[in-house]
């Protein structure tokens, strides 16, 4: 039977052991789980929910809105879905066109506060996968989303690859914690957020510097379709 509490508690207690002084925070991904799942987490103390898919964001937000959770939107961008996204999530880790940037901008509510997005990096470099592959590129679509006043850039985000080799993985992670150092100087901002790491990889990922680990399966159990 799943524990929630046992499960939380385990990955705050593996997170502590490797972090050091770092900040280091959790999104629980709930993609698949119910509402009342994402209830009993609250209840343990978690407070920000990752979600992939723009309906079901929407259902679970507008469902649980009595509750002070943060929502995060972790899942491929579609233009025609985007208005959901800007109403409902506090963060957006996948941005990789300014297209989608700028949709987001436009049809975020106006009483709300900016919306949180980090740039999706392809730390992997597999042709299937979304995400920046080029220092040049993500100057450039870092200075264009500067512009757009209802979002703030806060940060790269990435998905190392699905591999049993940890030096590979955590070269990945190095890779994107790298791209962050190399457009701060460039753009002289200070962009401080690396969303990093999952079930598999996320104590590689602290230590190649996350700040936010998405871990879903770890805390949730196993997702299936029936969930
Ligand atoms: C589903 C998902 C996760 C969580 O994966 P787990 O292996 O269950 O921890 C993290 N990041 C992204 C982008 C996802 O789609």
């Amino acid at each position: 039977m799943l524990n929630l509490a046992q499960n939380l508690n385990q990955v705050n207690t593996s997170i502590n052991k490797i972090k050091h002084n770092a900040i280091v925070e959790v999104v629980a991904v709930s993609k698949t789980f119910s509402e009342q799942l994402i209830q009993n987490a609250y209840d343990c103390g978690q407070r920000k929910f990752g979600e992939n898919y723009p309906q079901e964001l929407s259902r679970k937000a507008l469902q649980l809105s009595d509750l002070n959770i943060e929502w995060h939107f972790i899942g491929n961008i579609q233009s025609n879905k985007t208005q959901l996204i800007a109403k409902y999530a506090s963060w957006v880790h996948t941005i990789t066109q300014f297209h989608h940037a700028k949709r987001l901008n436009d049809q975020r509510p106006t009483d709300l506060p900016p919306l949180q997005v980090l740039i999706e990096v392809n730390i992997s470099h597999e042709q299937n996968k979304l995400g920046i592959d080029n220092l040049h590129e993500l100057i450039q679509l870092a200075q264009e989303i500067s512009t757009l006043p209802r979002l703030k850039l806060r940060g790269l985000m990435g998905i190392a690859s699905n591999s049993h080799d940890p030096q590979q993985i955590k070269a990945q992670f190095q890779q994107l914690n790298t791209y962050l150092t190399q457009l701060n100087t460039y753009n002289s901002s200070q962009l401080d957020q690396l969303s990093m790491g999952m079930s598999q990889d996320y104590p590689l990922a602290i230590e190649a510097g996350a700040t936010l680990l998405r871990i879903g399966s770890h805390i949730f159990g196993a997702r299936t379709y029936e969930n």
